[in-house]
């Protein structure tokens, strides 16, 4: 998901909707505004689809008045899958003895469920099924005086992976948990403050970058200025090795690092770790783009879009039905068959889940005329699922899980097929070193099963570490 928010601007949900726009790729199912003004209070407009194609209507933007907002935009990797329910679509809202506040989470918490089963039980009643829901009712309970207050204290019984927009009538509270598995930014606009999951949604308001919300860090920002917590036990931060591969947009940037040389850097490691003689390196447009390109400059294979993109078509892997899914690569992708028959194609993607796409994909190839073709994949075999935000299937539906590197290459069908090693991608990421096994820099758990925040609801259900 993407969450954003903004204080001390006129028009507030305007710069919210741009932001969420900006964000969109974190989530493309559903997105939310809540803003406040003193003549009219809370308002609130929830919607399932594109931002474009909701929040840019003056008649509802009209109906979002304010000086502070915040939004979210949504992917669901709990509660309801994809579009069903409206009341899973954040922020959230709760109505307290002080006032009201909103919250828009992304992440995922890794003992909602428990925390669930122990609210119903003591009258709590939940109207979502999302994770982040269990955040407003612990508030509810917490003795605490203000609202910021009961957010730490609700939140220091939370587990797992949370970077968190909120806001009070007059205070934007931004919170990131102690492991800083997903992103959270600040920025200044004007005399206003912005936070943002990603940079890039920074730059669409013309916002300036401050900085990072630390791990482990609750900042409140009013029109007094911007004050700074620590409210949890310090941990090592451990932030989503595979935001830097696949989620966040290439032209943000993460722990003072580009996205688009972190993944430009994986293609060279890739191209030194598995190098073929081939015709051409094509990308699998457009999440492998940055890699291919790093690949074919450090093999000197030449470049080329082998494979076209349609612009109108979302992410294939956010869709969460299996249906749309298996159409969804054909939908959105085609061969351009002038440039593929009689080659020997690299092809270069971000990551291998079910394998769908690439077996898609390497049909589309060979029936386009392709000689031979050799898949690169930009991250380490996807073997254990996410439990923090990120909706990797279970471990069954996981190709890397059930085969090795030579059973998938079978499978899928092609002349080789080779993945970035993990000390590769940590090189890419900036750490010359490598990954540092006592004490791993980044959640890397999708791909080493080491999973930083042990997934206590996935524990309860079966799930074997
Ligand atoms: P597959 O088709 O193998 O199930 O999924 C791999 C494709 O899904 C890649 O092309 C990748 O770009 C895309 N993808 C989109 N979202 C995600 C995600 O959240 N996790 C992973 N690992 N891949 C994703
Ligand atoms: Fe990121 Fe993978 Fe860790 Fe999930 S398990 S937070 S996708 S590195
Ligand atoms: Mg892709």
């Amino acid at each position: 998901c993407g969450v954003f928010g903004v204080v001390g601007v006129t028009d507030a949900a305007n710069f919210v909707a741009l932001g969420m726009h900006a964000l969109q790729h974190r989530g493309q199912e559903a997105g939310g505004i809540i803003t406040y003004a003193p003549e009219g209070g809370f308002s609130s407009a929830h919607r399932f689809g594109l931002v474009r194609d909701n929040f840019t209507r003056a008649s509802l933007m009209e109906t979002l008045p304010g000086t502070i907002g915040i939004g979210h935009v949504r992917y669901s990797t709990a509660g309801s899958k994809g579009a069903t329910a409206i009341r899973d679509v954040q922020p959230f809202f709760g109505e307290f003895a002080m006032g009201g506040a909103a919250i828009a989470h992304n992440g995922n918490i890794t003992n909602a469920e428990a925390i669930r089963r122990e609210l119903i039980e003591r009258g709590s009643i939940f109207q979502s099924s999302s994770d982040s829901e269990c955040i407003i009712h612990l508030m509810a309970r917490s003795i605490q005086k203000n609202i910021p207050e009961r957010m730490k204290d609700a939140l220091r019984r939370v587990e797992g992976a949370f970077s968190i927009v909120a806001m009070t009538r007059t205070k934007l509270i931004g919170v990131r948990d102690p492991l800083g598995v997903r992103p959270l930014m600040l920025g200044r606009l004007g005399d206003g403050w912005v936070l943002s999951s990603e940079t890039c949604a920074l730059d669409i308001i013309g916002a300036e970058f401050l900085r990072e919300i630390e791990p482990g860090e609750m900042v409140v920002i009013d029109a007094k200025g911007i004050e700074s917590f620590h409210p949890f036990e310090p941990k090592k931060p451990r932030f989503c090795l595979f935001e830097h591969v696949y989620f966040s947009r290439p032209d943000s940037i993460l722990g003072g690092r580009s996205v688009y040389e972190t993944r430009h850097q994986i293609g060279v490691e890739l191209a030194i770790e598995a190098p073929v003689e081939a015709d051409l390196v094509c990308p699998v447009p457009d999440s492998g783009t940055p890699a291919a390109i790093g690949y074919s400059q450090q093999s000197g294979i030449p470049f080329a879009m082998g494979i076209v993109r349609n612009q109108y078509m979302g992410r294939t892997f956010i869709e969460p039905s299996e249906q749309i899914r298996n159409m969804g690569v054909r939908l959105k992708l085609n061969v351009n068959r002038a440039l593929i028959a009689g080659k020997r194609v690299v092809l270069v993607d971000d990551s291998v889940v079910r394998g769908t796409t690439s077996m898609k994909i390497k049909e589309m190839i060979l029936d386009a005329g392709a000689a031979e073709v050799h898949f690169r994949i930009a991250s380490p075999p996807t073997m254990w699922p996410c439990f923090y935000g990120v909706d990797t299937p279970e471990k069954e539906k996981l190709l890397a899980s059930r085969m090795t590197e030579d059973e998938m290459c079978a499978f899928i069908g092609v002349d080789s097929l080779k993945f970035i090693s993990l000390g590769g991608l940590y090189r890419a990421a900036g750490e010359a070193g490598g990954r540092n096994d006592a004490s791993p820099q980044y959640c890397d758990a999708c791909f080493s099963g080491d999973y930083p925040v042990a997934p206590t609801d996935m524990i309860v259900k079966g799930f074997a570490l």
